[in-house]
């Protein structure tokens, strides 16, 4: 018999990438100029020239040999320390390559750091609404998910927080901008919550974590600063990726840090090497490693995002929907105009709208529009959201 567990995670899916398959069939039926395809975070400018040149420099002249044969299972160690050298010039913090772990993408680095940090029946704190694949990591790793609503609009609650934590809390999940909801966490939230990890490790004698998942630190608006939380709780872990902000999804390059300040860093770092063997999960791509020290710090151009978020709150709010203040990310998380956001979808899609529905994040009542694609393509949707308002009465 099949393990039941991996076999439902393979059977019913993911809801996005099952909307985005319906998506494509959909485009084949009524032409792809016909479809609003608002589903799936596929980034849609490219990828900056440096990126580019740098791998064709690096085909051309390091010898193939080295070039594509394995790396150490973390990580070439001067791709990892220039890594670090980068967080450090930007942060202010210590770490070294050492602390490095580089990863298939901000989805592996999350599976290894909950599977390096939990033992079985350990909780996870995930406050909703979430990228759902967390789950199904914290399961994977033999915790439990221990789900939280977010305040209305979309900021952590600690109060919640702290009713939620007992003596299995491990782990507290945080992901600013976050997906879907597109809010960054306040600097006033993430020092209260960092209090009140402190307080409870304190009082139940063991350390619970805070692992920070940030592949949209890049992308916030109108100036809007990011907290690092390792700058406010030592004992965090990141998890960060170049798919968003380099628009590198489909080429799998992220990594792990543990900071120096975390409690015995360097057994969790080799918790960390552990988790990632276990998984099978070493030594990412090669040639992106090698070309990654030269992109550091480069961004694919984001201004589009910024244009798109733009035209859609306005136009949306117009039509009287209504939303989260979207800070960063390229998402809107918005109320759906019936109940049932299952039902809210499926009446978006008379209309040729993909949206995701809000239960696939853990916090019904409300949809996502994905707005990661060309500028043209938002504009000619208006009319779309419109009719779908109107035909609720707005
Ligand atoms: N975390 C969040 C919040 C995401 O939205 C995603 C992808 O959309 C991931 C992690 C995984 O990203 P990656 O492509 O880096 O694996």
């Amino acid at each position: 018999m099949l393990p039941k567990r991996i076999l439902d995670y393979g059977k019913s899916g993911n809801v996005i990438r099952e909307i985005s398959e319906y998506g494509k069939q959909r485009a084949r039926e009524i032409g792809p100029e016909n479809l609003y395809d608002f589903s799936i975070g596929n980034p849609s400018v490219p990828c900056p020239e440096q990126v580019t040149q740098t791998l064709i420099s690096l085909l051309q002249t390091v010898p193939a040999k080295k070039l594509h044969a394995y790396t150490a299972a973390p990580g070439d160690p001067g791709v990892r320390q220039a890594v670090a050298d980068y967080l450090n010039g930007r942060f202010g913090r210590h770490c070294s390559g050492d602390g490095i772990y580089l990863t298939a993408g901000a989805a592996a680095a999350l599976a290894i750091s909950l599977t390096a940090l939990l033992n079985p029946g350990e909780e996870v704190i995930l406050p909703a609404p979430f990228f759902s694949e967390y789950v199904v990591y914290t399961e994977q790793a033999g915790g439990v998910p221990v789900i939280v609503p977010c305040r209305s609009d979309f900021q952590l609650d600690v109060d919640v927080i702290e009713r939620a934590i007992t003596e299995k809390t491990r782990v507290l999940l945080l992901n600013s901008p976050n997906n879907p909801s597109g809010v960054v966490f306040r600097e006033d939230t993430v020092r209260a919550v960092s209090q009140l990890l402190a307080r409870k490790s304190r009082e139940l004698g063991h350390t619970i974590y805070l692992l920070s998942d940030e592949p949209y630190r890049e992308l916030a608006y109108d100036g809007m600063e990011v907290p690092y939380l390792p700058n406010y709780y030592p004992n965090t872990l990141v998890c960060n990726s170049f798919s968003k902000c380099l628009s590198l999804a489909g080429e799998r390059l992220g990594y792990v840090l543990v900071p120096e300040t975390v409690e015995n860093w360097r057994d969790v770092y080799a918790a960390v090497c552990g988790g990632g063997r276990a998984l099978g999960y070493i030594n990412v791509s090669s040639l992106f490693q090698f070309a990654l020290p030269a992109c550091l710090g480069q961004t694919a151009d984001l201004s589009i995002y910024a244009e798109n978020r733009r035209i859609l709150v306005s136009a949306l709010k117009e039509y009287g929907y209504e939303m989260a203040t979207p800070d960063g990310a390229f998402y809107l998380y918005v109320k759906a105009l019936e109940e049932d956001d299952m039902a809210f979808c499926k009446k978006a899609r008379e209309f040729e709208l993909l949206l995701v529905p809000g239960q696939a994040f853990y916090y019904p009542g409300y949809v996502r529009v994905a707005y990661c694609m060309d500028t043209d393509t938002i504009r000619r949707a208006l009319p779309a959201f419109k009719k779908l308002a109107q035909a609720y009465g707005k």
